[in-house]
């Protein structure tokens, strides 16, 4: 297979563009597709500064690199969960990450680690919540989301960015779509704007590249991510549904693509939109981030902040690692 623009051999064939692409323009042509989704989706300007939810994995090294190549104010935060339980996964992830920031001294990289600010990791937090027996996924959801929109908030960044790719969103998109959860239909969306000055913008500018379009431009940029998914990710039903869209796309090439970007064009035309509930926001008594219920917000509750004889803000440190050179 042959470069379509220098006749050089092909590191990728994309049967949904019909394209095949060496290196060299693939890479150029992967950027320009996300400054072109920036702005069809008006996510953010040059002006407005992002911060960048990093794991380690290809997606989201991948999204910071293409912004940081585009001009971008992105910064990284990275968010140390402690999941060393199966597998060395957060402390894997959290070298490699380090590792790119190191190469990119324009930028800096946050690191919030969970035991370290609340006491526990995500594995123990969870083994109590759930009596030993569920899995870390809710505590580790609800926590990473917390993090990030408060993090957002004190260092004033206006949008928060995620390294969600097609892959992701369809899979989600066709288990909302398979329940008809019409309020989560109303609320995916390549952007969600901030509905309180405590939340951040919401944004995923890779939401319309293949999985394997995002790791052809890792590899290809010499990015080095963790190649491992979460121990906890094993089995879990959004894989599920990603094995069976996989078959799809392999007998009809674009269909997922095409799931998604008519089920955009749909709620653009304001299919779901009566169902886009905008709840109303109280200040949580502890910490004072939004929760939409009165008192202790979920987190609060979860990590058992604000309890008679706690202080709330007092146990949490945070560690930042600043300008990497
Ligand atoms: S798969 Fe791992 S990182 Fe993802 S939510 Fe579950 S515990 Fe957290
Ligand atoms: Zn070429
Ligand atoms: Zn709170």
């Amino acid at each position: 297979m042959r470069c379509r623009k220098c006749n050089e051999t092909a590191v990728i064939n994309m049967r949904q563009h019909k394209l095949a692409l060496c290196g060299e323009h693939y890479v150029e042509w992967f950027v320009a597709q996300t400054d072109r989704a920036i702005e069809k989706y008006k996510m953010f300007s040059r002006d407005e500064r992002v911060l960048v939810a990093v794991s380690g994995g290809k997606d989201s090294l991948a999204l910071w690199d293409v912004l940081l190549t585009l001009g971008y104010q992105a910064d990284g935060l990275y968010i140390g969960l402690g999941i060393n339980d199966k597998a060395p996964y957060s402390d894997q992830s959290l070298e490699k990450t380090r590792a790119f920031a190191a190469q990119h001294a324009q930028a800096t990289l946050h690191i919030v680690d969970i035991a370290d600010t609340y006491g526990k990791t995500i594995p123990q937090i969870a083994m109590e919540k759930t009596r030993g027996h569920g899995k870390p996924c809710s505590a580790c959801g609800l926590t990473k989301r917390y993090v990030m929109n408060r993090l957002a908030a004190e260092k004033d960044y206006a949008v928060l960015a995620t390294g969600h790719n097609l892959d992701d969103e369809v899979a989600v998109l066709m288990q909302n779509t398979l329940r008809w959860q019409t309020g989560y239909l109303a609320r995916q969306a390549p952007v969600l704007p901030s509905t309180n000055p405590h939340l951040a913008k919401k944004v995923k500018p890779f939401c319309r590249f293949y999985e394997r379009e995002t790791a052809t431009y890792a590899l290809v940029r010499g990015i080095d991510y963790i190649y491992e998914e979460c121990p906890h990710a094993v089995g879990n039903l959004t894989n599920f549904y990603k094995t069976l869209l996989n078959q799809l796309e392999g007998q009809s090439p674009g269909a997922k693509l095409s799931f998604y970007l008519e089920f955009l064009r749909a709620r653009g035309e304001g299919a779901f939109e009566q169902f886009n509930r905008v709840d109303q926001l109280h200040e949580c008594e502890v910490c004072g981030q939004p929760t939409t219920s009165p008192g202790r917000c979920a987190f609060c509750r979860m990590w058992e902040i604000g309890q008679e004889g706690e202080s709330g803000r007092a146990g949490e440190r945070e560690t930042v690692v600043g300008r990497l050179q």
